[in-house]
């Protein structure tokens, strides 16, 4: 079996190219052949010598994902399925808007964290994704959009860490795509245009300001612990406070930038008036620590097993005024791929429930706070 050269960063695939007995910038090379100009065979690589050709062709190979199926829906959002193997899907979805075009990229196939809220979370845990598996759905996607809508120029100018799994829970391949990503001989997306998003996985928050300090978003959904606790069961482990903190010390690493509080609005659940004023309160604690941030309210996207139904929109901007009129930037995010269920939180795919989560969310709703309503879709 030969090497996957999309399983490299520039550093890996320059360590590579020396195990080969080549200079370092034959490595800078061929980075730039398969990440700028979508190359996966060596012969198209006209300016690397005829030798090292070879040597590359008996050694490693270009291996793109494999496409299961494709889907556009009417307001251009674009939404891939891709096969891993063993019977895993994962998805990528495309979003074009009028000044950037957004790749939202899965790092693992299904997820552990199993967030109420999350159709991903409701499938279960199968594994990790490779380096290779992360940064191949940009190098497919990025090459398959250019010769799609005929651009040269680059279309993806945003990607967001936000499709199937918790990707702070696949942190080792997870670096060196985020490096690919930002690397000048490979997307050369600046830091602020590629965003990582967490349930509040805390040591690894720490970690990635020191490893790749990209722009962090953080799916918060609750203001207080009780209620985090049920939909995002990490809280139990990593509880808000610490959470909060976490998120300062990742400012000193990038002081200049926002976190982005993710909070899907479930109707009754979390978006009530004096859950806005339990944020409000939050933040204003934590701001003393040097958190600055915005807030993103997500219209919950529903799916059947989740028993939980999307707030109305006029609580949504009920909710959003309080926050607004306490200082805090608040934007309520626009639905996207609504007809091909490529919206936050449908990202399932076509696989099978394998670890019985639908029933112990079933049996979890049952046991949701009291006080707090919980509409049950039957
Ligand atoms: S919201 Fe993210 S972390 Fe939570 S279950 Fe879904 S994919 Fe996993």
């Amino acid at each position: 079996m030969t090497n996957n050269l999309l399983d490299y960063d520039l550093e890996g695939l320059t360590a590579f190219c020396e195990q080969l007995g080549e200079k370092r910038f034959r490595a800078t090379q061929l980075f730039r052949w398969i990440h700028q100009k979508g190359a996966a065979d060596f012969e198209q690589m006209t300016d690397l010598a005829k030798s090292l050709r070879e040597k590359l062709a008996g050694s490693a190979h270009v291996q793109g994902p494999t496409v299961v199926s494709r889907h556009e829906s009417t307001d251009g959002t674009i939404k891939w399925l891709f096969d891993v193997g063993a019977g895993d899907v994962i998805e990528t979805v495309f979003i074009p808007e009028a000044d950037r075009g957004t790749l939202c990229i899965s790092s693992q196939a299904g997820c552990a964290v199993g967030c109420r809220f999350c159709s991903t979370g409701h499938q279960g845990f199968s594994r990790n994704l490779t380096t290779g598996e992360i940064i191949s759905q940009l190098w497919f996607a990025e090459h398959f959009l250019r010769q799609h809508l005929g651009r040269d120029e680059r279309v993806i100018s945003n990607v967001v860490m936000m499709g199937m799994g918790e990707p702070l829970q696949n942190y080792s391949q997870l670096v060196p795509a985020l490096k690919v990503m930002l690397d000048d001989h490979g997307y050369g997306l600046s830091r602020r245009r590629v965003t990582v998003s967490t349930s509040g996985v805390v040591p690894m928050i720490d970690r990635l300001a020191k490893d790749c300090p990209v722009a962090l978003a953080v799916s918060l959904h609750a203001p207080q612990d009780t209620l985090r606790d049920n939909l995002v069961p990490l809280n139990k482990k990593y509880p808000i406070a610490e959470l909060l903190q976490a998120c300062a010390r990742y400012q000193t690493a990038a002081p200049r930038d926002f976190i982005t509080f993710e909070y899907c609005m479930l109707d009754g659940v979390n978006d009530q008036p004096e859950h806005a004023a339990q944020l409000v309160a939050l933040m204003k604690t934590h701001a003393i620590n040097g958190l600055s941030c915005k807030f993103n309210l997500i219209p919950f996207n529903p799916f059947p097993a989740s028993g939980l139904t999307r707030s109305d929109m006029s609580q949504v901007m009920v909710f959003a005024k309080i926050l607004m009129d306490a200082g805090i930037v608040t934007t309520v995010r626009k639905t996207r791929g609504d007809d091909i269920d490529a919206a936050c939180g449908q990202l399932a795919g076509d696989v099978q429930d394998r670890t019985g989560v639908d029933q112990r969310m079933a049996a979890q709703r049952q046991g949701m706070l009291g006080g707090i309503k919980v509409v049950v879709k039957v």
